[in-house]
């Protein structure tokens, strides 16, 4: 195997090793996530949210890594915070970020210091 060509071989075989390991690290990096979640994450998560620019409200696709409020589907003003859905009237308002607030439609309160989101701080959502 010590002829020129036999080591153009070795080399080759090699840079095909290399390229093949690089490939996997790309695919998998960095949580070795399957390429399903990745891409699921970076359509994002279908997010209830309300439009402070237009009143629209609705259900619109916020990745886990975007920060509110996010670009309004309909007047496309990044104004869209993220909205709860009411437990008394069934319609969507926006979060405000106080841990006492009321619903601005029909006045159904809400304590959230009984059910702390998620425990994460919200700046790292
Ligand atoms: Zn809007
Ligand atoms: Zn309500």
């Amino acid at each position: 195997m010590d002829t020129p060509r036999g080591r153009a071989v070795a080399v080759a075989l090699s840079l095909t090793a290399v390229a093949g390991a690089i490939t996997i690290a790309i695919v998998f990096w960095p949580t070795g996530v399957n390429p399903d979640v990745a891409n699921r994450r970076k359509q994002g998560r279908p997010i209830p949210v309300y439009c402070k620019a237009c009143n629209w409200s609705g259900t619109t696709n916020v990745q886990d890594e975007q920060k509110y409020p996010v670009a309004c589907p309909k007047c496309g003003e990044e104004k869209a915070f993220e909205a709860r859905r009411c437990y008394g009237c069934k319609e969507l308002f926006a979060m405000p970020e106080k841990l006492l607030y009321s619903c601005p439609r029909c006045g159904y309160k809400y304590d959230d210091r009984k059910t702390p989101p998620g425990g994460l701080p919200p700046m790292d959502r």
